[in-house]
């Protein structure tokens, strides 16, 4: 049988790029389309919006869980809250993409989902993911001899600087130094006339047009410079990582996956 998947924030960019990720493989069955209470797609078929004419479901403004598997919920914080009590009442396992949440709501979602499988990450990616991995690696061999800047780019309407993606791989290069990301980062070289600190994490940023997600971390050294660069193309790629996460999660017992565990890298 199918697994049978539950999608909330239909009318958004994501959850309709989750939408038809999950529609299109054949062992993945869309189960529940969620949209926003009083949007105007609730109650239209779903098959408009995924492309497949046998979808034959419509799209609800109630998260039903009663024959559904697991659920994958890409909204804002707080609609995924509301989801993620709906899971942990149910017993339903549940992929959260969602990002923005302060810190008083990242520790509710967490006690809330303390008695389900969930996997929850700021970017879905397996490139992403797996880049974390090479990164640290890089940092390792070449980090104590190296200037370690980032750089991403993303579309004009994104507004958090630099992008949680940016930290993140911040974080691993950091972390393989045996350091803390917030001692070493450099976000602001306008306000000083100094050469670069030694050790130090610059980051820099492009918003522009339609683009996706771009992320490179160079390392220079005297004489050699290695980068590492992912570009996402489409949300497909978000989209077809979380829809990885959710198979893996679906038959798993209660605790926190993430996509290391999902990727088999942990
Ligand atoms: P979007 O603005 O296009 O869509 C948001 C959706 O949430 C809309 O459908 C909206 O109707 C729905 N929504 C908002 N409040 C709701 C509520 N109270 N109840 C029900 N539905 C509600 O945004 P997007 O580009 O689809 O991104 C959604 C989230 O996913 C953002 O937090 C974004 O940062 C994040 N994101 C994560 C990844 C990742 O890989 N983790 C990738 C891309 C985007």
């Amino acid at each position: 049988m199918a697994l049978r998947v539950a999608v909330t924030g239909a009318s958004g960019r994501m959850g309709e790029a989750v939408a038809r990720a999950v529609s299109a493989e054949a062992e993945t069955e869309l189960a529940c389309l969620v949209a926003r209470r009083g949007s105007r797609l609730v109650g239209t078929g779903a098959a408009s919006i995924v492309g497949e004419e046998n979808c034959s479901i419509n799209v609800s403004e109630v998260l039903d869980l009663e024959a559904v598997d697991v659920v994958i919920d890409f909204t804002l914080p707080e609609s995924s809250l509301v989801n993620a009590r709906a899971c942990a009442k149910a017993g339903v396992p549940i992929v959260i993409g969602t990002t923005g949440f302060s810190d008083a709501e990242q520790s509710d979602l967490e006690s809330i989902l303390s008695a389900v499988a969930r996997c929850q990450a700021a970017n879905f990616s397996t490139g992403v993911n797996l880049a974390y991995r090479l990164l640290s690696l890089a940092a390792q061999v070449m980090g104590s001899d190296s200037d370690i800047e980032i750089h991403e780019a993303h579309h004009k309407y994104k507004i958090d600087a630099p992008s949680g993606t940016a930290l993140a791989m911040g974080r691993a290069v950091a972390s393989a130094l045996g350091q803390s990301l917030s001692d070493v980062a450099q976000y602001d070289r306008a306000a000083e006339r100094e050469a670069r600190e030694p050790g130090s994490i610059g980051f820099s940023v492009t918003r522009a047009g339609d683009i996706v997600g771009e992320h490179t971390v160079l390392f220079v050294s005297d004489g050699e410079r290695l980068e590492i660069t992912h570009k996402a193309g489409s949300r497909d790629a978000f989209a077809n990582g979380a829809l990885r996460a959710a198979k893996f999660i679906a038959d798993k017992p209660a605790g926190a996956y993430t996509m290391s565990d999902v990727l088999g890298l942990s």
